[in-house]
């Protein structure tokens, strides 16, 4: 058992003969922040992706509040083995994680308003008057109280990764998994998307973001993560990682992107 939202036990992804993720060892408190850099293609999104079980992880275990992701243990005398889980019980595991993407995928023939509502209707059964009602106020949060009738193609990529954020949050998440949210954007929009972030933050959720933004992990990051080669090559506050690193690899990193 653990009280961290997150915890990543020796965790191993394979593609084939491409060993991503290499023993990946992590712990999120609820309500804290964790912030991963690292450099392309060190498996950042594919460890978000094995929270959120859009992967499944060769070896290790991941757990969510406590809860084992995606298998059960299965005691067989003195030794434990784990069963997969039921696609259905994966499914509500998943329930519990928001993800938000580089790109929105919003639906193109939706509204911002019908894009928050829909999923709440599909999938937690909510009456519609319920996720009509959850997600006007869940777009006034982000900012686009004025924007709710609007078509995907008539915002901007910061609104429409607000509404994205939105989207995500009205299905009432644990836990919100962030994969570069800004690098789509043209500079000028990522402020607006981080100051979401950065509210949600002191909101309390329980947050893991992947990305570049050094600015937001300084201010907000209670824990960076920097990622290399499938590994975690360095952890701690911002102020260690990020302004006194000790390990090589993470100071030429630094050096590219700061
Ligand atoms: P990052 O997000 O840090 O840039 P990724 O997790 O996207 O890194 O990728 C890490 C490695 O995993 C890369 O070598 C990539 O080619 C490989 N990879 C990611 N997803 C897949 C996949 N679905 N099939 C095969 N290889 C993959
Ligand atoms: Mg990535």
């Amino acid at each position: 058992m653990t009280t961290s939202m997150v915890e990543l036990q020796e965790v191993h992804k394979e593609f084939g003969h491409n060993h991503v993720l290499r023993g990946v060892n992590l712990e999120v408190p609820a309500g804290s922040v964790c912030v991963m850099l690292g450099p392309s293609g060190s498996g950042k999104s594919t460890a978000l992706r094995c929270i959120n079980q859009l992967e499944e992880i060769t070896a290790g275990r991941i757990y969510v509040d406590g809860e084992l992701m995606g298998y059960r243990e299965v005691s067989h005398g003195e030794e434990v083995r784990l069963q997969k889980l039921h696609p259905r019980l994966v499914a509500q595991q998943r329930a519990r994680i928001g993800m938000v993407f580089q790109r929105f995928n919003l639906f193109p023939h939706f509204t911002a308003l019908q894009n928050v509502v829909e999923a709440q209707v599909q999938v937690l059964k909510r009456s519609r008057s319920e996720a009509t009602e959850r997600a006007r106020h869940l777009l006034d949060r982000v900012g686009l109280a004025d924007r709710m009738d609007h078509y995907p193609a008539q915002l901007s990529g910061g609104q429409q990764q607000r509404v994205a954020i939105a989207r995500a949050l009205a299905m009432d998440p644990d836990l919100m998994l962030f994969d570069e949210p800004t690098s789509a954007l043209d500079p000028e929009l990522v402020g607006e998307v981080l100051a979401v972030m950065k509210d949600l933050a002191s909101s309390g959720m329980t947050m893991i973001v992947v990305t570049h933004e050094v600015g937001f992990a300084r201010e907000v990051a209670d824990q960076v993560v920097f990622m290399a080669d499938g590994v975690i090559v360095e952890q701690g506050p911002a102020q260690q990682v990020i302004d006194a690193p000790r390990e090589q690899r993470t100071r030429d990193f630094l050096s590219k992107v700061l």
